[in-house]
């Protein structure tokens, strides 16, 4: 069995979009760290391959699960959530499903589909995370609680190549994050919003695919010359997870690398 006095020992945690880069390397930290797991994603397979793989890093794994769940369904959400009352009801919820379209352009050129599409999975599907996280914490009586919800630094910076609904899902996810953490703040109940800068991860490297320039447009705003990895947000997820962050609400947590600090004069 996993470390029983690991920094999560003890605590239920949710994580949806588990099976893609920041969601896997958070899961696997988090049973290190003694959750338990529930792995939700819309895709089964990719569920499959991905619980495989944290078996296969964490051989003394304590509970881990998984739930196929589309976010933008609030009967998913609702059930993926009530899956762990059994479990003594969810303690973390990390909302870090997210999509960023192929199709996803200016203003003038984002299809309405494509937008609606956007807004409802990386907005209302972190909103019906929130609901049900609250429901299930005072369902069950908690005095703590802690929903992360993945943004993104293009909610803080905007971005020069137009990706139009996601930088506006990413802005939404930040606003109801804040004002979740001030609703809630007496509950004790955290809620804070994840920026990452761009990453190795599928969703962004699937895209920019060997498109060299379309690469070296994002490359060049790093000061450190590099994406980040996936495994470096997912310490900051575990931190605020943990009771360690307990005085951390409300935050637009920035793992970028100082992306977002930095004047960059290209060659
Ligand atoms: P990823 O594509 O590797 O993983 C995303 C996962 O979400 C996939 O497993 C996918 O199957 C799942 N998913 C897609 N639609 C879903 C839905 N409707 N319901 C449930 N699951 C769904 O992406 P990632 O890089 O790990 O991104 C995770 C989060 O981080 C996203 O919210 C993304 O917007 C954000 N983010 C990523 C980057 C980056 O560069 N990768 C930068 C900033 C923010």
């Amino acid at each position: 069995m996993a470390e029983s006095r690991g920094r999560l020992a003890g605590k239920n945690a949710i994580v949806t979009g588990a099976a893609g880069g920041i969601g896997l390397e958070t899961c696997i930290l988090f049973v290190r760290e003694g959750a338990s797991v529930l792995m939700s994603d819309i895709s089964g397979p990719a569920l499959e391959k991905a619980v495989a793989k944290l078996k296969e890093i964490v051989p003394d794994a304590g509970k881990v699960e998984t739930k196929i769940t589309d976010v933008s369904k609030e009967p998913d959400i609702k059930a993926m959530v009530e899956h762990v009352d059994s479990w003594g009801g969810v303690d973390v919820l990390f909302n870090n499903a997210g999509i960023m379209h192929a199709d996803d352009a200016d203003a003038i050129d984002t299809p309405e589909k494509i937008w609606d599409l956007t807004q409802a999975i990386n907005v209302k599907g972190v909103w019906f995370g929130s609901k049900h996280a609250v429901l299930s914490l005072k369902r069950h009586g908690k005095k703590t609680g802690s929903i992360i919800n993945t943004a993104s630094v293009v909610a803080l910076v905007g971005s020069a190549t137009p990706q139009l609904a996601y930088t506006a899902s990413k802005g939404a996810v930040l606003a109801l994050t804040r004002e979740l953490a001030i609703t809630h703040a007496r509950d004790g109940f955290r809620f804070n919003a994840l920026c990452p800068a761009p990453l190795n991860t599928p969703l962004l490297q699937d895209w920019l695919g060997d498109d060299k320039a379309k690469r070296a447009r994002r490359e060049v705003h790093f000061p450190t010359g590099r994406f980040g990895e996936a495994i470096e947000q997912a310490q900051a997820v575990l931190f605020l997870a943990s009771d360690e962050s307990s005085f951390v609400n409300g935050t637009d947590f920035v793992v970028d690398g100082g992306m977002t600090r930095c004047y960059i004069t290209p060659e």
